[in-house]
């Protein structure tokens, strides 16, 4: 009975939506080395220039460790 409206539920929700949590990830050019925090990379890296297609997602461990090191 429910099967047919599961589909409302996950997966769908509109993208210029902000939730309160964010979805926010680590980013880092994989260029300059370049650190960002938000819902998508830098496009362009202000550092380099570059497309954000040279930035890779971090774990937040990666994060601190590189801003330590
Ligand atoms: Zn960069």
């Amino acid at each position: 009975m429910e099967t047919s409206t599961m589909s409302a539920k996950g997966g769908s929700l509109p993208a210029g939506r902000h939730g309160a949590s964010g979805g926010k990830k680590y980013w880092r050019c994989t260029i300059c080395g370049d650190l960002h925090y938000g819902v998508n990379p830098a496009n362009p890296c202000p550092t380099c220039n570059n497309p954000s297609s040279k930035a890779v997602e971090i774990t937040k461990e990666e994060f601190l460790k590189i801003l330590q090191s």
